[in-house]
């Protein structure tokens, strides 16, 4: 049987073979290359007021000098002082939503005469570099894998993308207030599951470079075709201690070892019903996790009767349908969703995959409308249990 881990598994240590030097006012040559390569190369970019991810046509597309600014249910797109490329941290969107996208169309039947004739839809020949992941979404993907590459139902879309995605991973030098990659074992810097990574250096000034390091032949192919100049130690090192200062600064911390026991054995807390004051059951929070990963199948007809559509869409335990069985809805309130996505995410996601399902990305306390922070939940948890421990 083929083996069907892609060339870049983040769950599987990187060697890291050199380290180059970029300049700043070169960065366009590689998103040149990639391109020559017959990569689409999709990154970071502004548009309607937040980074989002985009087609990269240049490098000029790319988030020049701005920053954002997040908390739990809040989020400002504001500007630096200096030219960084990378000193954000990430928006609503995942890299998910490119090797795993929202809405794919699995067949269409069309009437002829009498019968339907049914065409399925193909995977997608998509050759895609993703430029700029941090250390916390190379962990997500990996964890992605692990379902939909690894899992006893591979997908074929998935696995497509997947085994052609060139990953560009980029430090993280300045979390943001809902980060908390550290304690969740995942950040600040790549460490494994890229083709290249870069580590933005003396953003200021003339000096702003990038360190890049190679984690793949064929990152180093790339990296070759730009006759890079070797770093030095000093570069190396100072990639090192922005990455120490990055690890002090994160805005948030998180237990995942006590959250693993905890929750089970708090499934009757009355805290479940405080969150589910809270709670709309929007679904955002996992609309915009890149571990998410549940799917439903939605058929569609046009009004002649003669077209037929299936697609598959993400889909969210936060839904009345999604646990609809035999005629009834299992959890129906608030309390019930919100304690199961967290008990799937922090404990069961242990016994399934052997890891947590969370990468301590944030971004489920930044876009929860009413602020709802994953971290603050389990903590109130710890609390009470240590309150009342029966
Ligand atoms: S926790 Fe927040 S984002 Fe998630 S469903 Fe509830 S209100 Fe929506
Ligand atoms: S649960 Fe929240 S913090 Fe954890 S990976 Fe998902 S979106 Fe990120």
């Amino acid at each position: 049987m083929a083996d069907a881990s892609p060339p870049t598994s983040p769950d599987a240590a990187t060697e890291i073979a050199a380290a180059f030097v970029l300049p700043a006012a070169r960065l366009a040559d590689l998103v040149t290359a990639l391109r020559m390569e017959g990569y689409a190369v999709h990154g970071p970019m502004v548009r309607d007021a937040a980074i989002v991810l985009g087609p990269l046509a240049d490098a000029v597309a790319l988030p020049h000098g701005w920053t954002t600014r997040q908390s739990p249910g809040g989020y400002r797109l504001e500007r630096r002082t200096d030219a960084a490329v990378f000193g954000f941290t990430h928006g609503a969107d995942s890299w998910k939503k490119l090797l795993h996208p929202p809405r794919v169309r699995l067949w269409s039947a069309e009437r002829q005469g009498a019968d339907f004739v049914v065409h399925e839809d193909a995977p997608a020949p998509a050759k895609l570099a993703l430029f700029g992941v941090r250390g916390c979404d190379l962990r997500a993907i990996a964890a992605q894998d692990k379902v939909l590459l690894h899992g006893p139902y591979p997908d074929a879309e998935y696995a497509a993308r997947r085994a052609e995605a060139f990953i560009v991973a980029a430090d993280c030098a300045e979390p943001s207030g809902t980060c908390f990659c550290v304690s969740m074992g995942t950040g600040p810097s790549a460490r494994a599951g890229f083709d290249l990574a870069l580590a933005e250096l003396d953003p200021h000034g003339d000096a702003h470079r990038f360190l890049v390091r190679i984690g793949s032949p064929r990152g180093g192919a790339v990296a070759a075709q730009l006759d890079l100049a070797p770093a030095a130690g000093a570069d190396i090192a100072a990639a090192a201690a922005l990455a120490d200062i990055a690890a002090a600064n994160m805005g948030r911390a998180m237990d995942k070892d006590a959250a693993r026991a905890l929750l089970p054995a708090q499934r009757e807390s009355a805290h479940w019903q405080d969150v589910a004051q809270r709670c709309l059951t929007c679904a955002n929070c996992t609309m915009v996790c890149p571990t998410c990963f549940c799917t439903t199948v939605e058929d569609t007809s046009d009004l002649s009767g003669d077209i037929a559509e299936r697609w598959r869409q993400w889909d969210s335990c936060f839904t009345f349908e999604f646990s609809h069985v035999v005629g009834a809805t299992v959890r129906e309130s608030a309390s019930a969703r919100y304690r199961h996505w967290i008990t799937h995410k922090l404990s069961a996601w242990y016994e399934q995959f052997g890891e947590s399902g969370c990468v301590g990305c944030g971004r489920c306390i930044t876009w929860c409308p009413v602020g709802i922070d994953i971290t603050a939940e389990v903590a109130a948890l710890q609390d009470l249990s240590q309150r009342d421990p029966r």
